[in-house]
């Protein structure tokens, strides 16, 4: 029998499981009957043409964006919405919702970093106002989170002392310092010029291959074949797709709007 556990999505329970997602910006559908599991310690790598829903569905994750249908569960708990069976559900406060957040850490093509503060101290923020750790501690896991992106020598430096890579790198920082169950990444090398894209590429596959779980969009598709476990390919708010890589970077994908999207890419 041949070994096709490299193939196979990492199983277990899921960490976040979507069913029957659908978003609607007034008449516009821009997500629609999105079903979807990401399992622990699974990449999965989310493509697919400008305007089909990438950051909707990211940002519905985490309740960024009310949705209009369907539901997401972080390791089995409701996302956004009070657990029970009574109908509706009932929204979270903001307070508990800030709960939930924490466990879910999300990397945007913009880094929003703090200005007057060091790269040691943007990381160390949440830590301090969310966590209620005491700012010795909070320095100490910054520290840490910072070595992991490697930037242990820039952790005095201001964000104008930084360049693109390391930025976002340090917003990576800030995301990993919370220990969260799952990282999002939208779009995250998007905003940089091309030789600073790699570096912050590195850390990803590091924290990828330290068993985080992540969902990456992305548009570096030699990422999304060689490091992520399943590409999901979304198409007008459709997922059209949700298969291990070599499925739809081989030469003649099935489906021809795959096709088309990558034709952009050779
Ligand atoms: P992607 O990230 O794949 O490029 P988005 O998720 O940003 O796509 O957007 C999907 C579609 O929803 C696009 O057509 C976009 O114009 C529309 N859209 C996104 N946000 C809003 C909004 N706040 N109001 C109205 N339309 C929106
Ligand atoms: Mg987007």
């Amino acid at each position: 029998m041949s070994d096709t556990s490299a193939m196979s999505p990492k199983t277990g329970e899921p960490i976040i499981s979507v069913r029957g997602m659908s978003k609607y910006f007034g008449d516009f559908v821009a997500l629609n009957d999105v079903t979807l599991d990401v399992n622990r310690s699974e990449v999965l790598c989310l493509i697919g043409p400008s305007g089909s829903g990438k950051s909707t569905l990211l940002r519905c994750l985490n309740f960024l964006e009310a949705y209009d249908g369907g539901e997401v569960r972080l390791n089995g708990d409701l996302i956004g919405w009070q657990d029970g069976d009574s109908t509706p559900r009932k929204a979270l406060s903001t307070n508990a919702l800030r709960q939930q957040r924490q466990h879910i850490g999300m990397v945007f093509q913009q880094f929003n970093l703090w200005p007057h503060l060091t790269a040691l101290e943007n990381v160390a923020e949440a830590l301090i106002q969310v966590k209620g750790l005491p700012k010795s501690k909070a320095h100490e896991k910054a520290r840490e989170a910072l070595g992991k992106v490697n930037l242990s020598d820039k952790t005095e430096n201001y964000p104008a002392n930084l360049s693109g890579g390391q930025q976002q790198r340090v917003a990576i920082a800030r995301a990993i310092a919370m220990e969260p169950t799952v990282m999002l990444f939208d779009e995250p090398t998007s905003a940089l010029d091309p030789e600073l894209v790699g570096e912050v590429l590195t850390v990803m596959k590091e924290m990828a291959a330290e068993g985080m779980t992540m969902v990456v969009v992305t548009h570096e598709m030699g990422f999304a074949a060689h490091v992520a476990d399943r590409v999901a390919f979304l198409d007008a708010g459709r997922l059209v797709a949700c298969v291990p890589p070599a499925e739809i970077f081989s030469q003649d994908p099935e489906d021809e709007r795959i096709r088309t999207f990558l034709q952009t890419y050779r």
